[in-house]
């Protein structure tokens, strides 16, 4: 029942949405007419509590109607799949802890433990050991993200920046948080440069508000001793003050010559929550997009993966045509090729079993998920329209108002409106400045014809089915 109503939830909020805010809600219990939730941080519980607690409820709703009441907490740490005791830190980690001003978490459940644990002004996001650049496999979805992030690491202090900021953007569980901690871990370890590791979400709670308590003297004191600021999930960086905030040390530490990274999981365009000007700062330096795991480089992590289990349980192995097996069907994401393992390990360590096929197929089952249907972009909307049009994209951008530009602009709005999850006012925005009210009007007219005009509602549809291919 729980998974049925997570699909409903993933349908009412739409995918994107879905992957941001609940893909790590679980369920603790029903009981009665309430149902207990769980999300590993607070800022995710403010927030679905805000923006999605009728939805929610809803959607329990619809499958279990006595429900009257969802309780939201905060789980205090994160239960692995497998009870196995994560290998410790490297030597590096007192520096790490230095540099972050607080302790390095030593077993990785520590590292979702709640945000409220530490407000100390410059302290960074909990690092996680096992995310270094060793344990990276390249693979062609990340050559360049790979290449660029370890020129970033190996600079030295007073070095030219080369890209500033590098912005890398990526879908959920393609290692975006992989690269981003193994550039901090790297960038301490000569223990010359200073680099601070944030999630937006850390930014948001601890470092702003720190820094508001705080004399804009002391802020700039502590901004010299960072060489290198790296910002996980730019997503989530919410609130006017924030962004703000956030705008200006990025500034100011561009400006000073030192280095910013930072990930998300959309280019910076498409962060529609930024002002336009931190926009164009984020897309002025280096953005690089990682794109989904190929099949190599699937069975590449999950080696790395048995290889790093291994050091700690010399017996666990998985045969080759497993390995195969799991690469070949676990295509979403990393974060699935490692639950695989971790299961398979457990499995093995629990029944003291050999890794078997059998044991594979029916341990993993649930993690073997259709493809996601393709997420369409705006730009590629645009570009498919203008060609079927046979007018110029930047005609559909202008101003221009002769009938043969006029109907695959409306097209084209309707098109963004219908086959993506953007907003009117993005739309809008997308098309050459437009105001909101001019996407609505676009999008109600072609509804309109479309339902009588037999023509243009082929094309429609056959832009469509282009755009999905
Ligand atoms: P993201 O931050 O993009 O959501 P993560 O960096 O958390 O993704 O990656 C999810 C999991 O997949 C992690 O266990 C990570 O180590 C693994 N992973 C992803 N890409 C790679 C890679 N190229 N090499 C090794 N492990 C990877
Ligand atoms: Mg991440």
């Amino acid at each position: 029942r729980w998974s049925r109503v997570k699909g409903r939830l993933r349908t009412s909020v739409g995918e994107d949405v879905y992957t941001s805010w609940f893909a790590r809600m679980d369920l603790e219990g029903v009981q009665d007419e309430s149902v207990h939730l769980s999300v590993p941080t607070r800022f995710l519980k403010s927030w679905i509590q805000a923006h999605y607690a009728d939805r929610v409820l809803t959607c329990w709703q619809a499958e279990m109607p006595e429900v009257h009441r969802i309780d939201l907490t905060v789980r205090t740490a994160m239960r692995s799949a497998a009870p196995v005791k994560e290998p410790t830190a490297p030597a590096d980690q007192r520096r790490i802890e230095q540099a972050n001003g607080r302790p390095a978490p030593e077993l990785r459940a520590t590292a979702t433990a709640p945000v409220s644990a530490s407000h100390d002004a410059l302290g960074g996001s909990p690092l996680d050991p096992r995310l270094t650049f060793a344990s990276f496999v390249i693979g062609r979805s990340n050559t360049l993200a790979h290449a660029a992030a370890r020129q970033v690491a190996e600079g030295r202090r007073g070095d030219a920046v080369m890209f500033n900021p590098l912005y890398i953007h990526a879908g959920v569980g393609l290692g975006k948080t992989h690269l981003l901690q193994a550039v901090t871990w790297a960038g301490n370890s000569g223990n010359e440069r200073k680099v601070l590791y944030l999630t937006a979400e850390k930014f948001m709670y601890g470092f702003v508000a720190a820094l508001k308590t705080q004399t804009a003297l002391a802020f700039k004191e502590a901004l010299r001793g960072i060489d290198v600021l790296v910002i996980d999930d730019l997503q989530f960086l919410q609130g006017k003050s924030t962004q703000a905030e956030f705008c200006h040390t990025l500034n100011a530490l561009i400006d000073a010559g030192r280095q910013v990274v930072i990930a998300a999981d959309r280019p910076p365009s498409d962060l529609e929550s930024l002002d336009d000007r931190v926009r164009s700062r984020l897309a002025g330096g280096l953005v690089v997009e990682m794109g989904s795991l190929g099949e190599e480089l699937r069975l590449g992590i999950l080696k790395s993966r048995v290889a790093a289990a291994r050091a700690h349980h010399a017996s666990f192995d998985v045969p080759e045509p497993v390995l195969d097996y799991l690469a070949r069907t676990i295509t979403h994401n990393g974060r699935d090729l490692e639950g695989a393992i971790n299961r398979l390990l457990a499995h093995s360590k629990l029944n003291a079993q050999p890794v078997t096929l059998e044991m594979a197929e029916r341990e993993v089952r649930d993690l073997i998920r259709p493809q996601e249907p393709k997420r369409i972009k705006i730009e590629d909307i645009q570009r498919v329209v203008a060609r079927q049009y046979n007018v110029s994209r930047s005609d559909l951008l202008s101003s221009r108002r002769t009938a043969n530009v006029v109907r695959p602009r409306q097209v084209a709005m309707y098109l963004a409106k219908t086959l993506t999850l953007r907003s009117l006012p993005e739309i809008g925005r997308r098309f050459g400045g437009r105001d909101h009210t001019t996407v609505l009007h676009a999008v109600r007219k072609i509804e309109a014809l479309v339902a009588r005009d037999i023509a243009l509602s082929d094309e429609v549809e056959s832009l469509k089915r282009q755009l999905q291919e």
